[in-house]
């Protein structure tokens, strides 16, 4: 079994992340700017805000939290998003998710500049990454593709079992590994999936996005499968400070023995999302 290392591929891309906006800098362009919007004081999306300001500044990218009140109104916040759109300066922004109950999120997705939008949450890029054109592709399923890249995993032929069908996860990497270069036969489960199980065995590469703590066990996976493990649950632990572990998807412990590659949680695709929104950065900043 051989362990993916999402931290390893993490610093690697930042590396040449960083590599290439010093080379940027030196021949007198300017570094990529990236703007993050958050509404509101929610614990987690200040941190989440917090850690891509932070990886911002070490791969050399200009960045700025722009930090509104909870109450800001959905028409405050849109005009934001047009004067960001507007911003030449601005090569690309999110706007942090979840946001308050009174902001229609997907209105606010639909508002910001698909050039600009690095997220690849507006509609327009999830249809030309449909289409396999140019597009910014959403983090987490971009940082899969990087960990299969990385670790030369081979996927043409491959039979790819996604659980889970959001638009954020399930769907997209489905989508993606179904086209040509990745060239997976793919098979997406859902809550209705009938012999579930029976899907996932068939597997030689599993994905589980379902956010069910442990749902993956070793009865369900074909032996020397890749099993990439995207679920986070926060559970009550008394091993640790905090009061609180995190478990992914998968019941590791009985299933890595059987696989050929697995992601751990954390330190599998977690962090991977940050270094994907950072490509897509540098991405806009040059232009789709
Ligand atoms: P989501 O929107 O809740 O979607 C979950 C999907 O799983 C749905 O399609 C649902 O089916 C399916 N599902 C739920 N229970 C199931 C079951 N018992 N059997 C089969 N399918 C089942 O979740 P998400 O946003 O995609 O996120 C999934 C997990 O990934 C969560 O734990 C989330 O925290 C985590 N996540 C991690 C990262 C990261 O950086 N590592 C990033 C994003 C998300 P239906 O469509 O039929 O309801």
């Amino acid at each position: 079994m051989n362990l993916i290392d999402g931290k390893e591929v993490a610093a690697a891309l930042r590396k040449e992340i960083a590599a290439e906006v010093e080379t940027m800098v030196a021949k007198g362009e300017r570094p990529p700017y990236l703007v993050a919007v958050l509404v509101g004081d929610d614990g987690a999306s200040q941190t989440y805000v917090g850690n891509k300001e932070k990886m911002s500044a070490e791969v050399g990218f200009r960045s700025q939290v722009l930090r509104l009140p909870a109450e800001t109104t959905q028409e405050a916040l849109l005009a934001e998003v047009a004067r960001l759109n507007a911003d030449p300066e601005v090569d690309g922004f999110i706007v942090q998710l979840p946001l308050p109950r009174h902001i229609d999120e997907q209105r606010v997705i639909e508002a910001i500049d698909p050039r600009k939008d690095v997220d690849g949450f507006h509609p327009e890029n999830v249809g030309r990454m449909a289409m396999g054109l140019p597009a910014f592709v959403s983090a987490t399923p971009d940082g899969i593709l990087s960990l299969l890249r990385y670790y030369d995993i081979p996927t043409a032929g491959k039979h790819c079992v996604v659980i889970g069908r959001s638009n954020i996860v399930g769907r997209p990497i489905a989508n993606l590994l179904s086209q040509k270069g990745w060239d997976c036969t793919v098979t997406i489960c859902h809550s209705r999936t009938a012999n579930l199980p029976e899907v996932v065995r068939q597997g030689d590469i599993v994905i589980a996005a379902l956010g069910r703590a442990e749902f993956v066990t070793a009865d369900m996976i074909k032996p020397g499968a890749v099993v990439i493990d995207v679920g986070i649950t926060r559970v009550p632990s008394e091993t640790t400070k905090s009061g609180w572990k995190l478990l992914g998807d998968v019941k590791f412990d009985e299933v890595a023995p059987r696989c050929s590659y697995i992601t751990p949680v954390p330190g599998g695709v977690g962090p991977m999302t940050i270094v994907s929104l950072m490509k897509n950065t540098l991405k806009a900043r040059h232009g789709l």
